[in-house]
């Protein structure tokens, strides 16, 4: 077996990762960067959009009135008291130097309003990367940086194991070609980004994982929560999936929007369960995390229901409804346009989509409950009350607001657009001490362990808050501090 050593091993070079070899590399501690696919970067390169923080610079320029106090009090209330304090706490009081940090790596943010139409008055606390393609090549010039300075980054080369006898001797890696690689370390930091990538694990925790459209990171298989947990880590938590919206398709990319068929499903038409009830005010749609909870609370799948009437509306008009995804692909400083339509593709792209079944067209509605198995009694009661809604201008139910409340559903034909609710990955994985170390049971930590980001419990109860940027945010800081701790406890051995 090929081996070498090294002081540090990072697993994964996502957002954590990227951020732990960046300490290390600024501290001149050798270390060797393992990543699984053939590229750096996980979803934080290929997804994210933005970080949280508070008391960056700009924001004490910009005089924002959202510091520690109103963000710790107010993410344990909104987890309900089911959070990590001391993580919490060290995340957010080392969240604004990390927006520094960012722009020292080549990854800058600039302070911006959220990108959610449902939280336009929160505080400025989203930092949006200046511009995405720049952040993508920015975050590949980084191993050349580390290189130089005498580490090693091992693309395609993954971490599959550890030698650890009451401390850490080794990690083991496998590459592509399935050669294994014994690398003598003294600490190692998993960064590999939870599990959303493991059907095994998904299965065992989240009964609609079938129905899921993972935009996560694919190759995150849980090893950092396996290894560790077999060396008595405490994983102890509820399962926390990171829903984040919804898609008419289990293969496309809701956020393209290529497709008109997307289109009218970031909107808040008339959405019905597997059950044909209503389930939630669809004003939801403009709060990404809240509408994919919505989703995976109805197992998964709902359905888009809309008839001709409304179709030809949109082939033909400007509707007065915002498409939800519209201000997430503006540029910094970009006005985001607050209508939809004309779409004058709508009726080839349905017509599409009935092909590939992503949406039912039925004459009536009894044929729609048969294509779907949905009861049809329930379909006509729900389609009935939901009409009576629009005519009255009032939704005593579910409470949407009545300038969404434009399209009954009357005359055949009529489409479902069969939407499932998407994720970006997973939030549960081991629980850690102040220092990102995982602890067992007892609460003692495993010597030489770290692990960070989307590995950790600790910041979410039992979904992702309305908080823009936490993810990421911390991914990065919490990259930042298992870097600092294993740097420091070298050097406490060495003395
Ligand atoms: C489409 C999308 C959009 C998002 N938008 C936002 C946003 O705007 N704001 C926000 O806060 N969050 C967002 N997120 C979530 C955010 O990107 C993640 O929470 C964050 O990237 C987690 O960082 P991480 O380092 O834990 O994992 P990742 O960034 O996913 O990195 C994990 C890395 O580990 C590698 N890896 C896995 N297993 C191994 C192994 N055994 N050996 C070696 N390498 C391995 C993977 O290949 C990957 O490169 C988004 C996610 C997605 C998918």
């Amino acid at each position: 077996m090929n081996s070498f050593s090294t002081d540090v091993v990072v697993v994964g070079s996502g957002s954590a990762g990227i951020s732990a070899c960046f300490e290390l590399y600024q501290k001149h501690v050798p270390f060797v960067l393992l990543e699984k696919g053939n590229k750096v970067g996980g979803a934080g390169k290929f997804g994210a959009h933005g970080v949280f923080a508070i008391n960056s610079t700009e924001q004490k320029k910009r005089h924002v009135n959202y510091g520690y106090r109103e963000a710790f009090n107010g993410l344990t209330d909104y987890n309900h008291f089911f959070v990590n304090g001391e993580l919490l706490a060290r995340f957010l009081k080392k969240s604004g130097a990390n927006i520094d940090r960012l722009a020292e790596m080549g990854l800058p943010v600039t302070v911006e309003q959220s990108e959610q139409k449902a939280h336009l008055n929160d505080p400025l606390v989203y930092h949006k990367f200046n511009n995405f393609k720049e952040k993508m090549t920015n975050w590949d010039k980084l191993p050349d940086k580390f290189t130089a300075a005498g580490n090693k980054v091992m693309l395609e080369t993954a971490a599959v194991d550890l030698e650890y006898d009451n401390g850490l001797k080794a990690v083991i890696a496998k590459n592509k070609a399935g050669a294994e690689i014994r690398i003598a370390a003294k600490k190692v930091i998993f960064a590999d980004g939870g599990y959303c990538g493991s059907q095994e694990m998904m299965t065992a925790n989240f009964s609609d994982t079938k129905a899921l459209l993972n935009l996560g990171e694919r190759k995150s298989t849980g090893t950092g929560i396996r290894l560790t947990h077999k060396l008595g880590a405490d994983c102890r938590h509820r399962p926390v999936l990171f829903a984040h919206g919804g898609a008419p398709s289990m293969s496309i990319n809701p956020m393209k929007r290529d497709s008109a068929v997307e289109t009218l499903t970031n909107l808040p038409l008339l959405w019905l369960d597997q059950t044909a009830n209503r389930f939630v005010n669809e004003d939801v749609v403009y709060d990404f995390a809240m509408w994919g909870n919505a989703a995976h609370n109805v197992n998964g799948i709902y359905y888009v229901l809309l008839d001709q009437k409304t179709l030809d509306t949109f082939k033909q008009k400007e509707v007065n409804l915002e498409d939800t995804f519209e201000r997430q692909f503006c540029d910094v400083g970009q006005t985001p346009r607050t209508t939809v339509g004309p779409l004058p593709n709508i009726q080839t792209d349905f017509d599409e989509a009935v092909k590939t079944g992503e949406v039912v067209k039925a004459d009536t509605l009894e044929e729609i409950a048969q294509k779907l198995q949905l009861p049809y009694s329930s379909l006509t009661r729900s389609v009935n009350a939901y009409n009576q809604a629009v005519k009255q201008k009032e939704d005593d139910t579910f409470l949407k607001p009545a300038a969404e409340l434009l399209f009954d559903v009357q005359e055949g034909p009529f489409y479902a657009i069969i939407e499932h609710c998407a994720i970006l990955g997973t939030l549960d994985g081991v629980n850690v001490d102040r220092n990102c170390q995982p602890v067992k049971e007892d609460g003692t930590p495993l010597k030489d362990l770290y692990i960070v980001g989307n590995n950790v419990n600790g910041l979410y109860s039992d979904g992702y808050p309305s908080y823009e940027g936490i993810a990421n945010g911390f991914a990065f800081v919490s990259g930042w501090i298992a870097a600092e701790e294993a740097i420091k406890s070298l050097n406490q051995e060495e003395k």
